[in-house]
């Protein structure tokens, strides 16, 4: 398993990151991507990152909800990191209107830049979508080309907006411990879905699966998403993993 998305580097785990990392080791995780939020959370990632070289992976870029009066700033900071070094992905970016619709203008355009700079590197964007797929997909339609691939991480969308999001040719939908909730019912939207186009992720510390839900979440927990999805697909455990791994591989281009 691939943890596409999980922010280990936040001080929810900074009294026992080792045991969380041993943890997910040993429940088959080989790697664990890290998306960036804003300015603050750099400095912690970097560290992570170095202490578990060939495990844990930065993203770099700038979260809507970090979208208020310092953007700019916020922005050319984000845009010093991409200049110093290679990251795995654009990440994470997106729009969300669920907590603030204030800095709704700014975000969708702090959005596209962040989405150019991925086509300029030719890597992948893991987006962020809270209370916001049309704006999402509008501010999409704009700057799309059929070279960008990313990801809608923490899918939990309807049955049109999965398939409005798959017919982005290059995409892919993260799936985290939503899906093992029964009142969310992503699992009938789901099933539309090839498996193929499909990834795993914890979105740790938030989004516990069934059954630690509510609790502090952590990579290892990846499992019980996994098992999940293999019965929605009705395929084994091992099967699903190996789809939703090798998607992961692909779209991040890890080849080890
Ligand atoms: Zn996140």
């Amino acid at each position: 398993m691939i943890d596409t998305h999980s922010h280990i580097y936040l001080p929810d785990f900074d009294k026992d990151r080792l045991a969380i990392i041993e943890n997910a080791r040993n429940a088959g995780v080989e790697k664990i991507l890290m998306p960036n939020v804003d300015g603050t959370s750099i400095r912690p990632m970097f560290t992570v990152e170095e202490m578990y070289p060939g495990y844990c992976y930065a993203m770099m870029g700038l979260h809507p909800t970090s979208v208020k009066g310092d953007f700019e700033e916020q922005l050319a900071n984000v845009k010093h990191w991409l200049g110093q070094r290679d990251f795995i992905a654009i990440g994470e970016i997106g729009i969300d209107l669920y907590w603030d619709k204030t800095w709704e203008r700014e975000q969708r355009e702090v959005f596209r830049i962040q989405v150019d700079w991925a086509k300029e590197r030719g890597i992948p964007v893991v987006i962020h979508v809270r209370d916001a797929f049309d704006a999402v997909f509008q501010e999409l339609d704009k700057v799309c080309d059929d070279k960008l691939k990313g990801v809608f991480h923490s899918f939990s969308g309807n049955k049109s907006q999965l398939h409005k999001a798959l017919e982005y040719p290059g995409f892919m939908l993260g799936i985290n411990g939503i899906v093992t909730f029964k009142n969310a019912q992503l699992d009938k939207v789901l099933k539309e879905a090839d498996p193929e186009r499909l990834m795993t992720e914890t979105d740790a510390p938030y989004l516990a699966p069934v059954p630690y839900r509510g609790k502090r979440n952590q990579p290892a927990y990846m499992k019980n998403t996994l098992e999940k999805l293999a019965e929605i697909f009705e395929v084994s455990r091992e099967e699903m993993d190996a789809i939703t791994t090798r998607n992961a591989r692909q779209l991040f281009a890890i080849d080890h």
